[in-house]
């Protein structure tokens, strides 16, 4: 008789240790088939510098399954509702595990899927593999989901959190036979623009982790304050290998937490690291009861903003030539490598939505797109956040200074030079508004927008929706 076999359905858990699903394919000790399916047409379809994070990681998990089991990952083009009936009825499969996912699409396909297979008497089970807790866990005394972070971060804070999961002994892999090469998704860019990409990141599980020890090895020393500074750069860069899941939030609350105990990490900053794990906790609770957040407004009124509609504009933003050293560094910075320090997310959301009056949904798909971490919960709060739209969302009125915010949060320049060698003579004292130069660079474009005239016109436009809402 044929040994039974589980197929583990990878998604956003692209890692072999502390993987809820794995681990309970391999204490059945049945053979597992670990799959993956790219799928066109379900949800929105990824941006281009997650997808190609994306084909990195799902390359560094079959080899690592190769090198670990000796066979590596199974992967198919399709929808998943049809493929994964099929394969288990070609090749006898008896059980099939995944991780959850918590977009609106995601689940719709899961709950479908699972009704399927459950009628082709097949075993299903779905387990939390990217959360501390699921959104349906964490709520208020009433059973609400929070709409404000602090009581969240204290209920979450209270709840105990499940022990890490090891890295499953002597599996026995099976394979599809044909499995598509992973080059065939086309995840890949056409054209080369991912050379900055490729000089910044090391893809897979085992940097994911060399990323952590280093992290709280060196940058949690002093993370609370400095976590605000482009410049010195000490912040984890956990974010992409979080999102695709080369790395669970368990298991750097684990290691965080024990390396405050130990006396090896200030309890002080790993508290406030891991208040910012639990903002990703917060804003996967929002997409979970909000759908449409990359779209819709949280806060109803929002939705007839008196927003502009300019291509030109939008573009000088996207291309980090607004003339503010702060804002272009940062878009910069992430054209090139795909990732943006959060204080500089914070400062060019602001000048997109009030200083240029643009919808803050533009911003929101342009890091879709060019973000390595996109996420669709993280990405879509944060930008709610900054419109002040979203929950516990950041006042409207409260508009960034590019110019103080980059004084004070970059002092030397030394984050504005990196990114824009036009500016690299441009003394300490000028840095962040190098037209007061008395021989400003010629390379360089004067500010777009005067930053006063623009912040009236953003309080204005935001009264003109408080009149027409009260
Ligand atoms: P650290 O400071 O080391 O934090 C550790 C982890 O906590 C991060 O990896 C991340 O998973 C989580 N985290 C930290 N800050 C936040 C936050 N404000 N909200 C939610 N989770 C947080 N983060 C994404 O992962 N994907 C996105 O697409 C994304 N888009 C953003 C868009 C805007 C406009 C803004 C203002 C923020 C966005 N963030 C996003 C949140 C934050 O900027 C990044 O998570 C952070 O900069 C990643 O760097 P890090 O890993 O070094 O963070």
């Amino acid at each position: 008789m044929n040994t039974p076999t589980t197929l583990v359905w990878f998604r956003q858990d692209l890692r072999l240790s502390d993987n809820p699903a794995l681990s309970a394919a391999a204490q059945l000790g049945h053979k597992v088939l670990p799959f993956y399916i790219h799928e066109e047409g379900v949800g929105r379809p990824r941006g281009a510098a997650s997808s190609w994070w994306l084909h990195h990681s799902l390359s560094s998990l079959s080899k690592d399954l190769s090198e670990t089991y000796g066979t590596g990952l199974s992967i198919a083009k399709g929808k998943a509702a049809d493929l994964i009936p099929q394969i288990c009825q070609q090749l006898g499969i008896t059980h099939v595990f995944w991780n959850r996912q918590y977009d609106e699409a995601g689940i719709r396909r899961d709950t479908d899927l699972k009704s399927r297979l459950k009628d082709q008497g097949i075993s299903v089970e779905s387990f939390n593999g990217s959360l501390l807790h699921e959104p349906w866990e964490v709520l208020t005394q009433t059973g609400q989901p929070f709409k404000v972070f602090t009581p969240f971060w204290n209920t979450l804070r209270s709840k105990s959190l499940r022990p890490l999961l090891p890295r499953p002994k002597n599996l026995r892999l099976k394979t599809l036979d044909p499995s598509m090469p992973i080059d065939h998704l086309g995840l890949l860019p056409t054209i080369p623009w991912d050379t900055g990409m490729r000089d910044t990141w090391k893809i897979g599980e085992t940097t994911a982790h060399k990323a952590l020890n280093h992290f709280l090895e060196s940058g949690i020393h002093g993370y609370k304050e400095s976590r605000n500074r482009p410049d010195l750069d000490c912040t984890s860069r956990l974010s992409p290998f979080l999102h695709v899941g080369e790395l669970s939030p368990v298991q750097v609350w684990h290691q965080a937490a024990r390396a405050a105990e130990h006396g090896e990490a200030p309890v002080t900053d790993v508290n406030h690291f891991l208040s910012e794990l639990a903002w990703r906790e917060f804003s996967y609770g929002l997409l979970f009861t909000h759908p449409d957040l990359h779209w819709v407004p949280l806060r109803p009124e929002f939705e007839n903003f008196p927003t502009r509609d300019s291509a030109p504009d939008l573009v000088r933003w996207q291309q980090g030539q607004t003339g503010y050293p702060i804002v272009d560094a940062g878009m910069r910075q992430l054209w090139t490598t795909g990732w943006m320090h959060n204080r500089v997310r914070m400062i060019v959301a602001s000048f997109l939505i009030k200083d240029l009056l643009l919808p803050w949904q533009q911003g929101e798909a342009w890091f879709w797109d060019t973000l390595v971490d996109a996420d669709p919960a993280n990405n879509a709060a944060s930008w709610q956040w900054v419109a002040g739209c979203g929950a516990d969302a950041a006042p409207y009125f409260r508009i960034f200074n590019p110019i103080l915010q980059g004084e004070k949060f970059d002092p030397k320049g030394d984050y504005v030079r990196t990114w824009i060698p036009e500016l690299k003579n441009v003394p300490t004292t000028h840095i962040h508004k190098p037209w007061t130069h008395p021989h400003p660079p010629k390379n360089y474009p004067l500010p777009m927008i005067d930053h006063k005239v623009a912040r009236t016109r953003a309080l204005d436009a935001y009264k003109q929706m408080r009149d027409a809402f009260p």
